[in-house]
């Protein structure tokens, strides 16, 4: 393996992903979730084998930073409620259990009553 990408988290990810969509392609006799675990071992190995470790490390880098943002929302949703602008589309965040509260939007000044 030397020069090589080698096993790293997206390989695991997408290697383990694989493996459960070709037990469920098992369990549905579906050959679509049988292609589809095929092309994803067939990734995995590719990113694992590739010479181009500088672009796969790149890739791993934006493959952890894109799961580390949704875990910090994920988490976020205990304490804040977010609301969507209806004249922007702005994603507005407020501290959950105030009541109801009058939301004006950073953006466009639109004000709207929510439930917190
Ligand atoms: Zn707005």
């Amino acid at each position: 393996m030397q020069q090589r990408n080698g096993n790293d988290e997206m390989c695991r990810t997408v290697f383990i992903a694989s493996i459960v969509v070709y037990v469920l392609s098992i369990i549905f006799r579906s050959s679509l979730l049988y292609w589809l675990a095929f092309v994803g071992i067939i990734y995995s190995l590719f990113r694992m084998f590739s010479r181009n470790v500088a672009a796969r490390q790149k890739e791993n880098q934006q493959f952890l930073q894109f799961f580390s943002l949704q875990k910090k929302r994920f988490d976020m949703r205990k304490e804040y409620r977010i609301f969507t602008c209806k004249g922007c589309g702005q994603h507005i965040r407020v501290p959950r259990k105030k009541g109801k509260v009058e939301v004006t939007c950073p953006i466009c000044g639109r004000k709207a009553i929510h439930r917190t």
